[in-house]
């Protein structure tokens, strides 16, 4: 794997979104198990060279959902009532879903590590959704995620490579 290098992700990201898009939709079905271990591995990879605790981007850009088991394990853990929990830290999005009210999140340190981690939200601990299956299961989503992780920008990079390397 190429190492992985911030000022590529700054350039490289709206062509990459584009190249990705292109692939996204070419891509059939059959294709789906072969991606989503190769997925597998350059996750693996990728997290053995980008440290979270140095980027914390998403904590920094994207609201996480917290869904009613969250919201339930949180506000016990805080001590709170789940009513004063939502009332406190959550609002409602777009799609109807409770979503972190504050960006950055509230729980972010200035460390970069979470107040909450043992008990964070199941969309924090999914987050980027590049491990194996649940690559192929988000594919659409990592378009958008190329501007926020450089997780994302690396794994699909390489990915999109693959082709490249064989002819
Ligand atoms: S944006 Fe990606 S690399 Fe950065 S902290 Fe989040 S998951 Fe880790
Ligand atoms: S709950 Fe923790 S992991 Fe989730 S966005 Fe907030 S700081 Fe980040």
């Amino acid at each position: 794997m190429g190492s992985y290098s911030e000022k590529d992700w700054a350039l490289q990201k709206s062509t990459v979104k584009k190249q990705y898009s292109t692939f996204v939709k070419h891509l059939k079905p059959k294709d789906h198990k072969t991606l989503a271990k190769k997925a597998e591995d350059l996750n693996e990879q990728a997290f053995e060279e980008i440290d979270c605790l140095q980027c914390a981007n998403c904590c920094k850009s994207i609201p996480p959902i917290v869904n009613r088991t969250d919201r339930q394990r949180i506000a016990k853990y805080l001590g709170m009532k789940v009513t004063e929990f939502q009332e406190q830290y959550l609002k409602v999005d777009g799609d109807d879903d409770y979503v972190m009210n504050s960006t950055p999140c509230t729980f972010l340190e200035e460390d970069n590590s979470c107040q909450i981690y043992d008990v964070r939200p199941k969309a924090c601990r999914q987050y980027p959704h590049t491990d194996g299956n649940e690559f192929t299961d988000n594919i659409n989503l990592h378009v958008q995620n190329i501007d926020y992780c450089p997780a994302v920008f690396h794994i699909v990079n390489q990915i999109l490579a693959i082709p490249k390397r064989k002819s």
